[in-house]
């Protein structure tokens, strides 16, 4: 099934989202919705505040990004109770998008080492080191989970010329062509 998404000025994307446990009601169904709407709308990765559950749930899937980034051939993963590690190496910019933020574009600096420690599907307990372009995607469904955009991460000027485009998504004048969950 396909999911509604929220978008910016919805305050679940600004919450700290919290865990879930092996009891969380429909788990699977979620994660194969979750999967469905992100295909649907052509992202790599989706976060579930994104679509109104405010949990340590995001997925993965960065293979139609592989022909510029190798490492993503076949890189589909499912992140459950997610924490940042530690963050490290050298500063790249690379020009993100985002499903809740649609029709922005904007390149954000990150880190190229993301360390993660969470659970998998089959809860299993990883801590992970991820670089290059899997550190990406997952560095932008992680910040979700905190409550953090991308558009936060922008230089002060971009922002400033940007704002009348989030405001008009904020306040329901903008909206994308995929189901999404209308801005009071
Ligand atoms: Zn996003």
């Amino acid at each position: 099934m396909i999911l509604p998404i929220c978008l910016i000025g919805n305050s679940i994307l600004r919450k700290k989202a919290t865990d879930i446990d092996k009891n969380y009601p429909n788990l699977d169904q979620l994660i194969t919705d979750m999967f469905e709407t992100m295909y649907h709308t052509d992202g790599v990765g989706l976060a579930a505040p994104q679509i109104g559950k405010s949990i340590r749930l995001f997925v993965i899937d960065g293979d139609v990004m592989n022909e510029d980034y190798p490492d993503l051939k076949d890189f589909k993963r499912i992140f459950i109770n997610a924490y940042l590690v530690e963050e490290e190496g050298e500063e790249w910019s690379f020009n993100e998008g985002c499903l809740s933020i649609p029709g922005i574009r904007e390149d954000v600096k990150r880190l190229t080492k993301f360390r993660l420690k969470y659970y998998d599907e089959n809860w299993e307990f990883h801590d992970e080191i991820f670089d290059g372009g899997r550190a990406r995607i997952m560095q932008h469904e992680y910040d979700h989970l905190e409550g953090i955009l991308f558009t936060d991460k922008i230089s002060p000027i971009r922002r400033k010329l940007i704002n009348p485009k989030l405001v008009s998504i904020a306040k329901g004048k903008t909206f994308p062509k995929y189901k999404f969950v209308p801005n009071k």
